[in-house]
């Protein structure tokens, strides 16, 4: 900031300089030497020349340097300037001077940071009852005091309000809740997504669609919001239950880390008791009710998840999480996913690349694979080319396939051992192919054989499957799942392009005896693929979550990893 306030000119340092080169050599010195004044010495440097200025005493006493002064620039000039700078930095602007003060108060300065800081896109002046919340939808099923779809003047007064409040009491301070987390609800995760909503932070509870329709889009509801009642304080609101918003409270635990408390926990009950409210929240996370689930397993399952989640109330700590970040030579896009858990209905799962492996790490969980662990691993560097689909409908002959990739990979993984090889992600493995395995080979695709001789870093590039292998390997092979495979969807594509080895983790009630077993991996498009447990003789879809979030790229590739790490941590 002491270099905007300098008085040489407008903007950064490198307009200064121009502007020092056409001075005289003696008076490019005399600035030069400045440079390293204290800002706060400018700024009372800066306070003295507006007084001067005011004063008129310009004449009076020796006479200063003719410079040409920020604060001699008109005022429309100032406030476009301002405008332009950082929010977080004004409020040090405004103490070089009155003059800077008063600019300052200049709303568009503000609404402006708002804007393109926040992405705040609201005129507060013209905030029409349904601009409040794009998302009003919500609004008129949440708040009873919202009739015919307008927004009764329980709001706030927004004639009254200013940008500068918003910006400094609502958005820059809870800032650090944008984005989006995992609340910490014992095996069962989700998703939650903090945004900017018209003049509110609101946290969306992201929930897949009902099983088994993977294709439809996510559903959310809001747990809690935060706005402005008054003018320079800001209130968060419960939005649990069925009563309309409710005293809530926020609390930044530390750095990506946040809890949620709600005061009037009374406004979550309903009038009909339990019964009630079981019945409601079946209608809502299944769409059906419990007459409709004939499965006396998954009646359980849904029983234990309501008294579970419900205790908690909308107490609830938060961590954030990362969408994964992606690379042009990934097989597809990575990012979120909802996929199909047999009982447990639909999961939400993240889908990130890492060298030769994917991993589909649990968002949401249930109580045999809680939320944070990994639920399939894809071995990239194993394809596995699927017979004709006549062949195909049979299991027996998928699993005579798959186990011998199995075979092949345990080969490979002790020859590194022996061979003392880091098993480093990025790498390509280090035996050489084995040739006394002929019959297998024709099912198995080994991109690293390619290459031919030792594996090298070379091989290892060549190993990374291309984004144009798909289109090389037949973009539309048949696919059918073999007799004997159960599947939640019967509407799974029934083309592919392409298939590799995987495991995924399966484990008894409460992740007890946790066990990776084999499985296959299908790609079906860039935003559907597949996984076949081959143990539990089961198929789970995934399709891609479609909505767009903000602030949720991870600072680093190691954050990401780091991320991953820790939520896969808290439910080990
Ligand atoms: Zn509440």
């Amino acid at each position: 900031m002491a270099v905007c306030a300098r008085l040489c000119g407008v903007g950064p340092s490198r307009g200064c300089r121009r502007r020092q080169q056409r001075r005289g050599p003696a008076e490019t010195a005399a600035a030069d030497s400045e440079a390293d004044t204290d800002p706060e010495e400018e700024r009372i440097e800066a306070g003295a020349a507006a007084l001067a200025g005011a004063g008129g005493g310009r004449g009076a006493g020796p006479s200063p340097p003719p410079r040409c002064s920020l604060l001699e620039l008109p005022p429309e000039l100032l406030v476009e300037i301002f405008a332009s700078l950082p929010g977080t930095d004004l409020p040090s602007l405004a103490q070089v001077c009155t003059k800077f003060r008063r600019i300052l108060h200049t709303d568009t300065i503000w609404r402006r940071r708002c804007r393109e800081e926040y992405g705040v896109c609201e005129n507060l002046r013209k905030l029409d009852i349904t601009g409040v919340s794009c998302r009003d939808v919500y609004a008129k099923r949440i708040n009873p005091r919202v009739k015919s779809g307008r927004f009764m003047k329980i709001l706030p007064d927004y004639e009254h309000m200013e940008y500068r409040d918003v910006y400094t009491c609502l958005l820059h301070r809870y800032r650090h809740i944008l984005g989006l987390w995992q609340p910490d609800i014992g095996p069962y995760g989700g998703l939650l997504n903090v945004v900017v909503d018209g003049l509110f932070i609101i946290g969306w509870m992201y929930l897949p669609p009902h099983d088994p329709h993977v294709d439809d889009p996510m559903r959310f509801k809001p747990l809690f919001r935060v706005h402005l009642m008054e003018r320079k304080s800001a209130t968060v609101e419960c939005m649990y239950g069925h009563r309309g918003p409710h005293n809530g409270h926020i609390q930044i635990v530390k750095k990506d880390e946040f809890s949620t408390k709600c005061n009037q926990t009374d406004h979550h009950r309903m009038s009909g008791g339990r019964q009630e409210e079981f019945r409601t929240w079946l209608r809502e996370e299944w769409g059906r009710t419990l007459e409709d689930i004939f499965h006396e397993h998954m009646q359980e399952l849904i029983l234990m998840k309501f008294i579970y989640t419900s205790q908690y109330d909308n107490c609830l700590t938060y961590r954030r999480i990362y969408l994964p970040p992606s690379h042009p030579d990934d097989l597809i896009r990575p990012g979120l996913f909802k996929g199909t858990y047999g009982s447990h209905g639909l999961e939400i799962v993240m889908l990130s690349f890492h060298g030769k492996r994917a991993r589909g790490t649990k968002i949401t969980g249930d109580p045999n694979i809680p939320a944070g662990q990994q639920t399939v691993e894809i071995d990239l560097m194993h394809r596995i080319q699927l017979p004709d689909v006549e062949s195909l409908r049979s299991f027996n002959e998928l699993s005579r396939i798959v186990l011998e990739v199995r075979e092949q990979v345990r080969q490979e993984q002790q020859q590194r051992e022996e061979d003392g090889a880091e098993d480093g992600e990025g790498r390509a493995p280090q035996s050489p192919r084995e040739p006394q395995r002929g019959p297998a080979q024709p099912s198995v695709e080994l991109p690293a054989e390619k290459g031919g001789g030792p594996a090298d870093g070379e091989a290892a590039a060549a190993a990374a499957p291309a984004p144009e292998q798909p289109a090389q390997s037949g973009q539309g092979q048949p696919f059918v799942l073999p007799v004997g495979v159960s599947s939640r969807n019967e509407d799974y594509p029934r083309t592919c392009r392409m298939c590799f080895y995987g495991t995924g983790l399966i484990a008894g009630h409460g992740f007890t005896s946790p066990e990776r077993t084999p499985g296959v991996f299908i790609l079906f498009d860039e935003d559907r693929f597949g996984f076949i447990w081959l143990e539990l003789k089961s198929f789970s879809l995934y399709s891609r979550v479609r909505a767009t979030f903000r602030n949720a790229e991870a600072p680093s590739p190691q954050a990401f990893e780091e991320m991953l790490k820790n939520i896969q941590s808290l439910t080990s």
